[in-house]
């Protein structure tokens, strides 16, 4: 059959981008149609923005800490949130610009439309009312925030899509949910001076984690000003007026507050994309189902990322998977499976969180006495002089029965570049003596790692 392309990618974010790349430099002829702005959720609304809020709000600690350091500020400095705002655009504009380029650079045609299926080898560009047909298709439309149908007055909360765009920032927001967006936007919030409630409907925050991180972060944030909430299921949420919300909880309890912030999870993004006439098999929720080669039930439709219903909405995961579709199909390549159990992840709260391999509760589950957990508790040498008593908080498990590493959970300044590093130490099979052999670099907050000596 003679189709206008090798590979059509719909959706334009972190894994369709690296798979339309990469399968055009492997000389597939690519098309890839985006019906939003090319960056997908990472680089628009999610991870760049959200870690450039997180570094504007951690300014308050430096003001805060400044002066037991010797510096005299006479008045404390002022946020002005449009300013940040319009940096943020514009800097997601560079970046957007800069993915499209990169595509152009390698060939790839990029379609400003919605794409949607017509048939198993047919694509219909919505808008521009043409069909075009591919030999190979990759579903890689991410997922968008889902709030729950059943609370009253759900509707006239923002989701995570809206906090970057805000006119003001509200002087307090009521935040609903326990996972990465909700505790993250209830820290960069709360240190960007907004009195801020964090309700979970569970306890501790974090559910998956680490169970000694979550309640050590929960500790942490509370100290800092975060109100927490526990076991606080919403009933309904009442909006007064424009910057005048009320959230019921089922136990009795109202919150006054100027905004709030549903971020209950993302659902697979595949509402009205056609996948039935090609005859993709769908999961309950409406992800694309797919094999440990990101192929879905029809042999030459693939699926990567937030839109498949492996349950690890990353970035790297998405862009790993994408860029492993395009070497396997163009570039003739043998790439091993992902492995989804424990892979490195940070929480840009503050205190940060970095997590990597398995959590003590699974670690425990599956090598029982032979675990071996080694903890280090301290505080920071700035915290000493600065008077700030948050402390930094590590926690390796070694397998005692081959002395490897199976799991590490760190709380406290750098986790997030920390635990990158000891992620790959784990997935190098690196044994706890050869942690203990290397030799300290001081002072460091990391030097811990290498100094543990005596598990707990
Ligand atoms: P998460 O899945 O992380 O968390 C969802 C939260 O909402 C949980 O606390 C869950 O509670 C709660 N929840 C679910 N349904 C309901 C309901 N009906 N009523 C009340 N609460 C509910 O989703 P997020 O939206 O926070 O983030 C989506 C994904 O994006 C994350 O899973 C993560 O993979 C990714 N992400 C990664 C980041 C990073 O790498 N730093 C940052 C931000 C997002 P319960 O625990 O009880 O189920």
């Amino acid at each position: 059959m003679n189709h206008d392309y090798d590979l059509f990618v719909i959706g334009a974010g972190s894994g369709g981008v690296r798979a339309a790349r990469i399968a055009a430099s492997h000389g597939a002829r690519v098309a890839i149609a985006e019906e939003y702005r090319i960056g997908g959720t990472c680089v628009i609304r999610g991870c760049v923005p959200k870690k450039l809020m997180v570094v504007a709000a951690r300014f308050a600690d430096a003001f805060d800490d400044a002066p037991g350091f010797g510096w005299q500020v006479n008045e404390r400095p002022a946020f002005h949130w449009p300013t940040l705002r319009e940096k943020l655009r514009a800097e997601v504009a560079r970046l957007s610009g800069l993915y499209r380029a990169n595509l152009e650079r390698h060939g790839v045609e990029i379609l400003d439309c919605r794409a949607e299926l017509a048939g198993p080898h047919d694509i219909h560009l919505v808008g521009k009312e043409r069909t075009v047909s591919a030999a190979h298709v990759l579903i890689a439309t991410g997922s968008a925030p889902w709030v729950p149908h059943n609370i009253p007055g759900a509707a006239h909360a923002i989701t995570s899509n809206e906090i970057f765009e805000l006119e003001q920032l509200p002087r307090s927001i009521a935040i609903i949910g326990g996972g990465y967006i909700a505790v993250e936007f209830a820290s960069i919030l709360n240190g960007l001076g907004v009195q801020t409630h964090l309700l979970y409907r569970g306890a501790p925050i974090l559910r998956g984690f680490d169970m000694e991180l979550r309640e050590k972060l929960q500790e942490a944030l509370a100290a800092r000003g975060v109100n927490i909430h526990t076991q606080a299921d919403v009933d309904r949420v009442e909006k007064h007026g424009e910057s005048d919300f009320a959230v019921h909880t089922r136990a009795g309890e109202t919150l006054r507050v100027e905004q709030v912030l549903y971020a209950t999870g993302r659902e697979p993004y595949t509402f009205g994309l056609g996948l039935e006439k090609a005859g993709v098999e769908l999961t309950g929720n409406g992800a694309v189902k797919v094999d440990e080669h990101n192929r879905t039930n029809v042999a030459h439709i693939f699926a990567v990322g937030d839109v498949t219903h492996q349950n690890a909405q990353l970035t790297p995961v998405a862009i790993r998977e994408g860029h492993a579709v395009a070497d396997r199909l163009f570039g003739g390549l043998e790439v091993e499976p992902l492995q989804y159990e424990g892979i490195p992840t940070a929480v840009f709260t503050t205190p940060e969180l970095g997590t990597a391999g398995l959590t003590e509760e699974a670690a425990r589950a599956r090598f029982g006495d032979a675990l071996q957990v080694f903890r280090s508790e301290f505080r920071p040498l700035a915290n000493t002089i600065s008077g700030r008593e948050e402390h930094t908080f590590m926690k390796l498990l070694v397998n005692g029965a081959d002395d490897r590493l199976i799991g590490a959970h760190l709380l406290g300044e750098g986790a997030g570049e920390l635990i990158q590093l000891l992620g790959a130490l784990i997935a190098a099979g690196a044994t706890k003596a050869q942690l203990d052999a290397t030799i300290a670099v001081h002072p460091t907050v990391a030097e811990e790692l290498v100094t543990m000596r005596t598990p707990s």
